[in-house]
């Protein structure tokens, strides 16, 4: 399969107001620039040392999502070139990008990470959760992050009724957050990012407006290889 014509084929399939993030995880640099010499810019990854390996060796005009678990302590290393991350998953999390943003004087935009599958293996906050954060005079005081929106994954199911119902109930938490937590300097929802290669055409459907596919740009991934 090629790269480019994966790329192809999903760009013609989303709307124009869906974002697509290629997601690049597990796969070596020479992989990557493929999609990036067929034009593609915004790439994901899901953990912080592979991140920070790659970034570097990759051409600048990278937007560099995180979108996997982040632990406090690895904030230090992303702050000067992430562009998104959306896995913010506590209010902990979120002061220490702030700090951090703050100490090399930057913003970054985040999204908070919302539990919304079966598994319990998956991180993530819970409406209530969402909304104590948002609400909090912590989150008031942070002049270096921006909320720009939430972010979940849906069960690992073949049920795609299920995967609709967690993504419409998503859509449904992030539409009631808008009308009810006023908009300030850094909270500006307008990014839902849910939707992955086998379910982002239900996402879309369910009012994602990013999605994060992996293997149907670059194929399965190997996790044994080195
Ligand atoms: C790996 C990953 C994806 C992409 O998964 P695919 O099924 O390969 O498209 C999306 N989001 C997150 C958080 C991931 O870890």
């Amino acid at each position: 399969m090629e790269i480019a014509e994966n790329l192809q084929s999903i760009k013609e399939v989303l709307p124009s107001d869906v974002e697509l993030i290629a997601v690049s995880k597990t796969h070596p640099i020479g992989t990557i620039m493929r999609a990036y010499d067929a034009g593609h810019r915004a790439f994901g990854e899901n953990k912080v040392q592979e991140l920070i390996a790659k970034a570097p060796a990759m051409p600048q005009d990278i937007e560099w999502h995180l979108i996997g678990h982040l632990q406090t302590n690895k904030v230090k290393y992303i702050v000067d070139f992430v562009h998104l991350v959306h896995s913010v998953d506590s209010l902990k999390l979120l002061k220490e990008i702030n700090k951090r943003a703050a100490g090399k004087g930057k913003c970054i935009d985040c999204l908070l990470q919302v539990h919304i599958a079966d598994e319990t293996s998956k991180f993530g906050l819970n409406e209530d959760e969402v909304r104590l954060l948002l609400n909090s005079v912590d989150f008031s005081s942070m002049k270096n992050i921006r909320v720009r929106g939430l972010m979940g994954m849906a069960t690992f199911t073949e049920d795609k009724s299920q995967v609709r119902n967690e993504f419409t109930e998503l859509k449904a938490v992030f539409e009631s957050l808008k009308e009810d937590v006023a908009s300030t300097s850094n909270w500006q929802p307008e990014v839902l990012s849910m939707g992955m290669s086998g379910d982002y055409q239900i996402a879309i459907d369910a009012g994602s407006n990013m999605v994060r596919v992996g293997s149907a740009i670059f194929g399965a991934r190997n996790y044994n290889a080195d």
